[in-house]
């Protein structure tokens, strides 16, 4: 096996890494992701090719939603992405093979082989930055549903009386749109690493630990990785695995008398998705060796 490229693909920045089979990045970088994708992909495409090694397969962990058939970025509010044929257009800049998945599913992927979910048939991967994102690992494998599951978008129940409209551009008060950083900072009008305000973080651990709870009961995961800016904020984990405990009832979800066994950090920090587009390369080459 040779050489293996992983790009991940964010809402602000963009990841370029070369790896190797044994899942090790050897050298990387992070670049500001451009709103035009013909230029962002050139920058992609300069800093393999100034690597000097030729890859054999690149792996790729982007937001979402993708369309996984056309391998193509769906709806988006970046317009000069919408509907961008990604996977198309990166294996022609770098004349390798692409293979594509979203970033939580990548991340998942990455937590599930070599981070906090190893061993496990039942792992979610959650992240709760710009906007949140789940990625599944059930009864084994990687859980896809009909192109890809977009957990992030269930409805919670409002707390205390909340009449916040929500600011997802699609579904207003989705769980995203009450509880993504983005949501945070158009609600309280600053950046959510700005937001001192107790209240605020009481309900934010609230609307966390409804989606966490709506996970669990359906799922019914052995863990559950939660990573992404939002949960930087001191005590957050802590107060969220404290009211994921109270609404799902340690008497009928044994789990929850070991909450700091069961909600838990990425064991990958914030490598998750890298590691998870190495990995996509890796699976992608030894598939190909193996035929
Ligand atoms: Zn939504």
């Amino acid at each position: 096996m040779g050489w293996l490229g992983a790009v991940e693909l964010g809402g602000t920045n963009l990841r370029v890494a070369i790896g190797d089979g044994s899942n090790t990045l050897h050298e990387q970088a992070r670049f500001p992701l451009g709103t035009d994708p013909t230029s962002t992909l050139r920058a992609i495409a300069r800093w393999f090719d100034d690597r000097r090694e030729p890859l054999d397969v690149i792996g790729v962990a982007s937001f979402g939603p993708l369309d996984l058939e056309r391998g193509a970025i769906a709806a988006t509010p970046k317009r000069a992405w919408r509907r961008f044929p990604l996977r198309e257009e990166l294996a022609a800049a770098l004349g390798a093979p692409v293979v594509l998945d979203t970033d939580v599913i990548a991340a998942v992927l990455a937590e599930w082989t070599i981070g906090a979910g190893q061993g496990l048939d039942d792992v979610l991967y959650v992240t709760v930055g710009t906007g949140i994102g789940v990625g599944a690992v059930a009864d084994g494998r990687i859980h896809r549903g009909r192109r890809h599951p977009e957990m992030g978008h269930m409805r919670v129940p409002r707390r205390h009386g909340d009449r916040w409209p929500g600011d997802c551009d699609y579904h207003g008060d989705c769980w995203e749109g009450l509880a993504s950083g983005h949501a945070l900072a158009a609600r309280y009008g600053r950046l959510a690493e700005e937001i001192a305000d107790p209240a605020a973080w009481q309900l934010e651990s609230e609307y966390l630990a409804l989606g966490i709870t709506n996970l669990s009961c359906t799922f019914r995961p052995e863990r559950i990785v939660i990573g992404g800016g939002v949960l930087a904020h001191p005590g957050l984990l802590d107060a969220v695995r404290a009211e994921t405990a109270e609404l799902l009832n340690v008497e009928y979800f044994p789990e929850c008398a070991s909450m700091d066994a069961y909600l838990v950090p990425p064991a990958l920090g914030e490598d998750s998705g890298l590691y998870g587009a190495l990995l996509l390369a890796r699976s992608s080459s030894s598939a190909t060796e193996a035929e």
